[in-house]
């Protein structure tokens, strides 16, 4: 394992729980592994592949992530490809597949559905099934795609092909439900850490969040995202602060021209101080370990949103801020929109929304909130957050006390 993770990858040593899952999965074991944002759960299905009789099946949710994985593991020097309705060279790609020339094939989760895939994968030689972004399985998720259900009939088919499930983001009931809808046993799950000590958590409320946005600005002359709720918020932010704080500021989101998006992304990857004003269309799968803030303008979707947005800051290690304005309109249009879904996910929803509210409203230590969230038991406080650091709700509290007292 290790020599293949040298010789193949480049890297010295495994990080974190990526060894535990590699060792699993290349002795059959299916597995459902938890991993932040950036703990590299891609390499925990590409060096089994490498060494692993047979292909390995990779579902991922969106083409544009599988391509940028599929590059880098072509500069690794693996053989993969991608069997989407987007490539031209399908027939190629099906009879490598078909030949034991592939080791990773990179698929969408609707292709699991079509009979002829099924033939295909009979035809050839699965050495193990990778399910990326595992959470779209779960209605508990933040993020159910209905075609993740399609996946199990056609795991099921191979029963003698393990299956390892990956995601950053899964509470404890999501964590479950991806286990039981994806068949994988209780004794597969493997949790990493998720603590992020170098992330400096602070959330206050919106006051004239352009003016708040500026001084965050001014105040980390490294690379930063501000998340904004709408395209027009985005543009009408990216423009203000170019001309506020005199830093290179560029918009990103879904109304862009795709080669605009590409372009700005390029240059924000490439920078040491640009500022990136995005919709939550940007971050999936980018890789920049130099983020040194990450700011939102309004409430996230979820706390898992929360922590996947905010885990872009800091990668590599050094000092890194995550600061959040709120307002209570934020969460009043939120659950305004609550009761415009589908009544069956109004629930769950609804209890992300109360968790978040939580997470926003607490006078307790903010990491202390998140990592219970996500099932661990951290120390009470971390030193590293705006309540450990300036705690507003005890000073409070005493001024109660001492004019209950003086009455
Ligand atoms: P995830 O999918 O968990 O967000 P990725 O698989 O995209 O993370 O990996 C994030 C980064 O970490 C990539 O640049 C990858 O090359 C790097 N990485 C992964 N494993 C290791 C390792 N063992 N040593 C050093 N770098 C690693
Ligand atoms: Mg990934």
């Amino acid at each position: 394992m290790s020599k293949a993770l040298h010789d193949v990858f480049g890297f010295s040593g495994f990080r974190g729980v990526q060894d535990l899952v590699v060792d699993r999965v290349i002795h059959g074991q299916s597995t459902l592994a938890i991993m932040p944002t950036g703990a590299g759960k891609s390499l925990t299905y590409q060096l089994p592949a490498v060494l692993l009789q047979g292909t390995c099946v990779v579902v991922s949710p969106l083409i544009a992530l599988m391509h940028d994985q599929l590059r880098s593991a072509r500069a690794n020097g693996i053989r993969a490809a991608t069997l989407t309705s987007a490539d031209t060279d399908r027939g190629a790609t099906m009879d490598a597949f078909r030949a034991g020339e592939l080791d990773l094939l990179y698929i969408a989760p609707e292709r699991a559905s079509q009979p002829h895939f099924r033939e295909l994968l009979l035809s050839a030689r699965v050495g193990l099934f990778a399910i990326d972004e595992a959470h779209c399985v779960s209605e508990w998720g933040h993020d159910f795609r209905p075609d993740y259900r399609l996946l199990r009939p056609l795991l099921d088919a191979f029963p003698q092909v393990p299956r390892l499930a990956l995601t950053a983001t899964a509470d404890n009931h999501t964590r479950s439900d991806i286990l039981a809808q994806l068949g994988i046993p209780d004794e597969g799950l493997i949790v990493a850490g998720f603590d992020r000590p170098n992330i400096r958590y602070a959330i206050r409320p919106r006051e004239s969040v352009g003016r708040q946005l500026k001084a965050v600005v001014e105040e980390n002359p490294g690379p930063g995202i501000i998340y904004a709720p709408t395209r027009a918020r985005v543009e009408q932010l990216a423009e203000s602060l170019a001309r506020d704080t005199g830093r290179r500021v560029l918009p990103y989101h879904a109304g862009l021209p795709p080669e605009v998006r590409a372009r700005n992304q390029a240059a924000f990857v490439a920078s040491e101080d640009m500022v990136m004003v995005a919709t939550v269309a940007f971050g999936m799968g980018i890789d920049k370990p130099d983020v040194r803030f990450v700011a939102h303008a309004g409430i996230p979707k979820s706390i898992e949103g929360y922590y996947q947005e905010t885990g872009r800051a800091g990668r590599d290690g050094d000092p890194s801020v995550a600061i959040m304005f709120w307002g209570a309109d934020d969460f009043a249009r939120a659950r305004q929109r609550l009761s415009e879904i589908e009544p069956h996910r109004q629930q769950s929803e609804r209890q992300r929304l109360d968790s978040l509210a939580g997470l926003v409203e607490t006078a307790e230590c903010r990491r202390a909130v998140l990592l219970r969230h996500f099932g661990e038991t951290p120390a009470q406080t971390c030193g590293n957050c705006d309540n450990c650091l300036q705690p507003v709700g005890v000073v409070d509290v005493t001024d109660v006390a001492r004019k209950l007292l003086s009455a």
